[in-house]
């Protein structure tokens, strides 16, 4: 074992993590899927040209600057284009770089490997015109493009208002956002949401935006098909209830292009399931989260995990998750120690701790009604890669098959490309539905490496 530090992911977090370890002289590998680093967040635009288009709205890249450049660190070796394989024997961590096959014991690992979004499946949601909100927010970050010009925008969360505000700010013609949820802050929050005025003052002037582009907002709302030959030509909305029901009796349909359906993020959370972590089940944070110390480390001894990978809260949370991590890895391998460090520390634990007292009151005011699995029909696709029906699961699971693995076996789901990203969510709601279980008691299969698409030529050494 060295006493070096492997940070598996460079977005906010990762970064955060790789530049205070840094800072406190220690040694860091970077390992990030992605040729430039930023994550989800710094998504940088695809030419130089295109950074000025907009750059007043999308500047991102731009004000994290000094974060972006730690990768020029001496300390720190970046890796681009780097995907983490799994962890081979105890404490052996792989990835494939540069078409080769690599090893490192690190000293500590912080797995920062962010989050994905939530499937809902509904009738039509693999038309081409349908797509993600963190999609969207790629698309115009990245390419300075609108995705459509008629456009629903339907879901659940902060990510789904930002996406349609950013989209009516690039000139869109939004006819409707619903939302799922009362949205609605319960008084016993009000206290919590001063916490953070400046993410509240934030959240209230996208829905100012709205308001002054006349964008109807309707909570408690939510899509219920997307209709259009070879493409979205229109989307049936309707109110929903508390548990998660369409009334279809108020159902409407509008004519659009596009449809914008972001219902939140999952944590990508494949590296520590994989090492056998200990995991919670946390609606709120997006599904299955590891366990972790207050200075973020895992049930597995030197393995921190930090950001949207240990539950989905957004950047300010994976800024701070990945400093701490990074100090407390530092920390573990003798880089850092001291009074300077506690203090450091100890600051870092209460900003925390602010930070996710005020996130109740946001997810308590985006709690979803019900699983939304009632939106899809028993012909609609849940497993985009096997192509495999919500009917079809259900026929298993109603014949007795009421485990993940056991579906999977038989129907193929989760074994295409995705490896479950996007069906097992839905599978585990399925299994709780039909057994009458809590969806946290539903198991998902261990991931195994690799843990994202390598080459085989990597493996086998094909030079
Ligand atoms: C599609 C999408 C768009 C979003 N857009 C916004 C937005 O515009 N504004 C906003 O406030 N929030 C946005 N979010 C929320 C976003 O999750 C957070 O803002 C923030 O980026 C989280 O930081 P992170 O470091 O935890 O994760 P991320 O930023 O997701 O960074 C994780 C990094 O790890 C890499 N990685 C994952 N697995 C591996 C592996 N096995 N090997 C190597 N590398 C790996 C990923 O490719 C990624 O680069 C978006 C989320 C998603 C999913």
């Amino acid at each position: 074992m060295t006493d070096e530090i492997l940070v598996i992911g460079a977005g906010p977090a990762g970064l955060a993590a790789a530049r205070t370890a840094a800072a406190y002289g220690a040694k860091v590998s970077l390992l990030d899927d992605n040729r430039q680093v930023g994550g989800q967040y710094y998504r940088h635009p695809a030419s130089e040209v295109l950074r000025s288009v907009r750059g007043d709205l999308f500047d991102e890249a731009e004000r994290g600057a000094d974060l972006l450049a730690t990768t020029s660190d001496p300390n720190v070796a970046h890796l681009p284009g780097a995907v983490f394989y799994g962890f081979a024997e105890e404490g052996i961590a792989a990835f494939v770089h540069d078409d080769r096959l690599r090893r490192m014991t690190p000293g500590a690992t912080i797995v920062a490997t962010g989050a994905t979004e939530r499937p809902v499946p509904f009738p039509g949601w693999t038309l081409p015109g349908v797509m993600g909100a963190g999609a969207v927010q790629n698309l115009l970050k990245g390419q300075r493009t609108l995705p459509g010009r008629r456009i629903l925008v339907t879901g659940n969360g902060p990510l789904t208002l930002l996406a349609a505000a950013n989209l009516v700010r690039c000139g869109a013609e939004v006819v409707e956002v619903l939302e799922a949820a009362r949205n609605r802050p319960p008084l016993a929050m009000l206290p919590r949401l001063l916490l953070e005025p400046e993410m509240l003052a934030r959240g209230i002037a996208y829905r100012a935006i709205l308001m002054k582009h006349r964008v109807p907002f309707r909570s408690r709302h939510v899509i219920v098909e997307a209709t259009g030959s070879g493409r979205v030509e229109a989307a049936t909305v309707a109110p929903v209830a508390e548990d998660g029901t369409p009334d279809l009796s108020r159902a409407r349909a509008l004519s659009v292009d596009t449809v914008v359906a972001g219902f939140g993020l999952i944590p990508a959370s494949e590296v520590t399931r994989s090492i056998g972590c200990v995991h919670v089940h946390d609606p709120g944070k997006g599904g299955w989260i590891p366990v972790r110390t207050e200075d973020l480390e895992t049930s597995r001894p030197g393995i921190f995990a930090a950001g949207e990978c240990a539950g989905a809260a957004g950047v300010e949370k994976a800024l701070l998750e990945g400093e701490l991590a990074g100090l407390a890895a530092a920390m573990r391998v003798g880089a850092a120690s001291g009074p300077l460090a506690e203090i450091h520390r100890d600051r870092l634990r209460r900003r925390l701790r602010r930070l996710m007292a005020f996130r109740v009151a946001i997810e308590a005011i985006y709690r979803p009604p019900g699983s939304l699995l009632s939106l899809a029909r028993d012909d609609t696709v849940v497993c985009r890669c096997e192509e495999v029906t919500l009917g079809e699961a259900r026929r298993w699971t109603r014949s007795g098959v009421t485990e993940a693995n056991s579906l999977k076996a038989i129907t193929r789901m989760s074994m295409g490309r995705c490896q479950g990203r996007n069906c097992l969510p839905t599978v585990a709601r399925l299994i709780a539905a039909e057994t009458g279980i809590d969806v946290a008691e539903v198991p998902l299969p261990r991931p195994r490496p690799p843990l994202k698409p390598v080459g085989v030529g990597a493996l086998i050494g094909k030079d």
